[in-house]
């Protein structure tokens, strides 16, 4: 069997789906509970709505990533922007950026990415959806996270050119990484791990400063606090939204409905925001950490369409 650095294919697409099952759960709870944010912790408990929760362009985008993964083993750019492109035209409306939908659409109309990606505000977007979609790259490669780097910041460029909107993606794809190889570890050393591994290999920029600012506040404060001083994807740009993620997503390392009840509760891009931090947190504590009725709920991810 084909195995690089001891991870075979089959695990590499296990955990792969499994990062996809908490992106897309996050993706979910977040876009339903976006509206009244400040009082989901109460409203999830007189309990959560019967399905589906629909999910969002953050899983549309992140099935295209894990396909891209499957058919080519790693990142091949123009697949990846050719795979974008087809769902986006299958699904327009499942709540893309105006800026995504003018990319996609040129990619889809023949224009090759690069120009598409580039172009996109004079010199290429810094928004959020390289990240938010980035999961699966950092499962695919868990364990070598010098590819992660590599392959995380070809995934973001078909569509975000701009440095930033890279080094967004790095960051989540290298924290989904570390979380995956803390799975042992307690939870304080993992955390000391995952904070290592984003600072050692997250680019210097704002999204790295607003890192480095997220990893020095204090995790007792209220998320709504934490989200006015770090951004809270309001502005949908990476800077403005990973730093609040990675704060959040370290606070509540070990509780999968928590940490996402939280991380919605201080409004922003509630959707990506819990996207991430469930990719992120399932990547640490596997499917089972994902309440059964949010899992069974959640609209179903179609791997069979591809
Ligand atoms: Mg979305």
């Amino acid at each position: 069997m084909c195995s690089l650095n001891g991870m075979t294919r089959e695990e590499r697409e296990k955990l792969s789906r499994t990062v996809l099952e908490g992106l897309s759960v996050g993706d979910a709870f977040g876009e339903m509970y976006a509206y009244g944010h400040d009082e989901v912790r109460r409203r999830v408990e007189l309990g959560v709505p019967h399905g589906p929760w629909w999910w969002t362009d953050d899983t549309a985008m992140a099935l295209g990533i894990h396909e891209c993964l499957v058919r080519a083993g790693g990142i091949d750019e123009a697949m990846l922007g050719w795979i974008f492109a087809r769902n986006f035209k299958r699904e327009p409306d499942r709540g893309y950026g105006r800026m995504a939908r003018n990319v996609l659409q040129q990619i889809g109309a023949g224009v090759p990415w690069e120009d598409a990606s580039r172009s996109a505000f004079g010199g290429g977007s810094l928004g959020n959806g390289a990240a938010m979609r980035v999961g699966p790259v950092g499962a695919w490669f868990a364990e070598d996270p010098a590819r992660v780097v590599v392959e995380a910041t070809k995934s973001a460029k078909v569509t975000h050119w701009h440095p930033e909107g890279v080094a967004g993606a790095v960051a989540v794809a290298i924290a989904v990484s570390a979380a995956w190889r803390t799975r042992d570890l307690p939870t304080g050393e993992a955390r000391v791990l995952i904070e290592r591994e984003i600072l050692g290999h997250t680019p210097p920029g704002e999204v790295r400063d607003g890192m480095e600012a997220a990893l020095a506040l204090d995790p007792g404060l209220a998320p709504a606090d934490a989200g006015r001083l770090l951004g809270n994807g309001s502005q949908i740009t990476a800077p403005d939204t990973v730093p609040y993620v990675i704060w959040s997503a370290l606070r509540r390392l070990d509780d999968f409905a928590d940490a996402l009840i939280d991380t919605v509760e201080a409004g922003g891009d509630c959707d990506t925001n819990a996207a991430m931090v469930g990719a992120l947190l399932v990547a640490r504590l596997g499917e089972g950490a994902i309440p059964a009725e949010w899992r069974s709920a959640r609209e179903a991810l179609d791997f069979g369409k591809m």
